[in-house]
């Protein structure tokens, strides 16, 4: 599942490591991929195998990500991992721990080419697609990290850097090794996407019943134009064709988010456009609001948390469901439109910028 020549320990698949143990007893397979997806262990931590081999997986299957940094939030419930990867690419991964749940969001790719403004990753531009493995290494890792808390992770958002339906085998290889080996269930996996109509379309299509969440942040083809440029391939009548679509498969979940910005979204005709949206699917799609983060590169700010509540009540009045998304991590650059905000950034063209907020 690794694009990657010489595989990472999270992108061998099992026929590749039966040949890698090739002399060793059969089981030995079943012995090592339980001890790197039940027991997220190390080849080093694996003590029902002979010392020499522990060596020999260490060595012959390295880890993909090299811890740069980790910040954990004042709370302490929010931990963001930066890496560092195979050709000088770095990613950051957030780990959230809710009370009844804990959230891994990973990055599907570093960097984004999507250029929506408002984003800190898009502001940083493209370096390169991840492979199936550095994804799921990242769900691993920061599994341990909970471990270490007495947490075990529920769920994976595919919001951090990244658009992950530009990246989709990869990134269905994942969710299949989520699924089948981490066990996590389909309906905890949530692929967010700004909108590429036939990567939806696909998912749809798939075996397994991922939830969908749409970076929308604009109900009206001209705004959405500007916010989320690739509004100008698939229009916003499209996209909701693929959304009702998406929905009319037995069991798919999808909902909107919207990056609340002052003065540009989170106006009351925006409110009543976005209900009109969310009526047009059956069932109505949910809204999560997001106050938009700071980010270096765009000048404008966030929505206020009166006004945020005011716009969530409108739209409630009009028949919508919404609910406003908890900024986690906001001392850590953590919250969503922050990945990547600490890279230096081009701040020349203001109107340029944009976040993840999927
Ligand atoms: S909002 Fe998402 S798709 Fe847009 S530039 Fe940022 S990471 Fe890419």
């Amino acid at each position: 599942m690794s694009s990657t020549a010489a595989p990472t320990r999270y992108g061998i698949d099992r026929d590749a490591l039966a040949t890698l143990l090739d002399g060793e007893p059969r089981y030995r397979v079943d012995q090592v991929w339980q001890g790197l997806y039940e027991r997220l262990a190390r080849p080093e931590e694996m003590s029902n195998l002979p010392r020499a081999l522990r060596e020999r997986l260490a060595a012959a299957l390295p880890e993909a990500l090299h811890p740069i940094t980790e910040s954990v939030s004042d709370r302490g419930d929010t931990v963001k991992f930066l890496w560092s990867l195979a050709g000088d690419a770095r990613i950051e991964t957030v780990l959230m721990l809710y009370p009844d749940r804990a959230t891994v969001c990973v990055s599907s790719q570093a960097g984004c080419a999507m250029g929506c403004g408002f984003c800190a990753t898009g502001q940083a531009g493209f370096t390169r697609h991840l492979t199936s493995g550095e994804i799921v290494e990242q769900v691993v890792r920061a599994a341990r990290r909970a471990r270490d808390g007495g947490r075990r992770v529920s769920n994976v958002v595919f919001m951090g850097m990244g658009e992950p339906l530009a990246n989709e085998a990869a990134v269905w290889g994942a969710v299949e090794r989520l699924h089948g080996d981490l066990g996590l269930s389909a309906r905890h996996l949530t692929i967010s996407t700004v909108g590429i109509v036939p990567g939806i379309r696909r998912l749809a299509e798939r075996r397994l019943p991922v939830t969908l969440a749409v970076s929308l942040h604009a109900a009206n083809d001209e705004l959405r134009d500007e916010l989320v440029p690739i509004n100008r391939r698939y229009d916003l009548d499209t996209l909701l064709a693929a959304c009702a679509d998406f929905l009319a498969v037995n069991g798919r979940r999808l909902s909107f988010e919207w990056a609340l910005i002052d003065g540009v979204n989170d106006r009351p005709s925006d409110a009543v456009e976005l209900a009109a949206l969310c009526r047009r699917l059956k069932p109505a799609a949910h809204v999560n609001l997001i106050p938009l983060n700071p980010t270096p590169g765009w000048p404008t700010t966030g929505t206020p948390p009166a006004r945020v509540a005011e716009f969530r009540d409108r739209l409630v009045s009009l028949g919508a469901n919404a609910t406003v998304r908890r900024n986690r991590g906001t001392d850590i650059d953590a919250a969503c439109g922050q990945l990547a905000a600490a890279t230096p950034v081009d701040v020349s063209s203001p109107r340029r910028a944009r976040t993840d907020t999927g």
